[in-house]
């Protein structure tokens, strides 16, 4: 095992700021699971469950998943075998009654999170990042029509959340909702930011330094 496999970490950050695009780079690293509330939404909304029905339309919409499914969802999914040997959590926890009950599931299991890395970009930078997101529905990488475009090869989609209405609504959200976890984390030394505006490779390294 290397130094950076088997930890318990969160990815912070705006919507935009390169959360998923990082945690599907750094996992083959980490040798952990990545685990993304917003994708496991999606999963169950294309499923056609009830949970994911609802969440679907609170999604479009920009607003946040109520705490108690999204709290359900992960504490189902970190009790998995395979994140028995760390974890990287991406999207959550999004509030903090989220931050809390992580904690207080860890603790049950005597676990304690390892680093919650903060990638920082400005409000502008998250609107022109979210509108120009592209996504390959089949693989989950991620491009930007300007910065990062698809091959001509591969067929992209748009998040239907990835409007400009909706990204509003998701970064007031994230202020009144999300910014208050980092507080939380920063009391407990555990919060490392990086400069989200650096290019993927970039911040890639700077993460792995980090936790390193
Ligand atoms: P994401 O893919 O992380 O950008 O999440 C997309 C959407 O899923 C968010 O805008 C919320 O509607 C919902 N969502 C994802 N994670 C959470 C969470 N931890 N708490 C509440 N809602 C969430």
């Amino acid at each position: 095992m290397t130094d950076v496999e088997g930890k318990r970490l969160i990815l912070v950050g705006p919507p935009g700021a390169g959360k998923g695009t990082q945690a599907k780079r750094l996992v083959d690293r980490l040798k952990v699971p990545h685990i993304s509330t917003g994708d496991m939404l999606r999963a169950a909304r294309a499923k056609g469950t009830e949970l994911g029905l609802k969440a679907g339309a609170l999604m479009d919409k920009g607003e946040l998943v109520p705490d108690d499914v999204v709290i359900g969802l992960v504490r189902e999914r970190i009790a998995e075998p395979d994140a028995a040997g760390g974890f990287l959590l991406d999207g959550f926890p999004r509030t903090r009654p989220q931050a809390e009950a992580l904690q207080a599931a860890l603790t049950k299991d005597n676990l304690q999170l390892d680093a919650v890395v903060f990638i920082e970009i400005d409000d502008d930078d998250v609107v022109d990042r979210i509108t120009g997101r592209r996504q390959n529905p089949e693989t989950g990488d991620i491009y930007h029509v300007d910065m990062n475009p698809p091959p001509e090869a591969v067929k992209v989609v748009q998040r239907k959340d990835d409007t400009e209405n909706a990204v509003r609504t998701r970064l007031v959200k994230y202020h009144n909702e999300t910014a208050p976890i980092i507080p939380f984390y920063k009391e407990q030394g555990l919060l490392r930011g990086v400069d989200g505006r650096k290019s993927p490779d970039e911040v890639t390294q700077a993460i792995l330094e980090i936790i390193t």
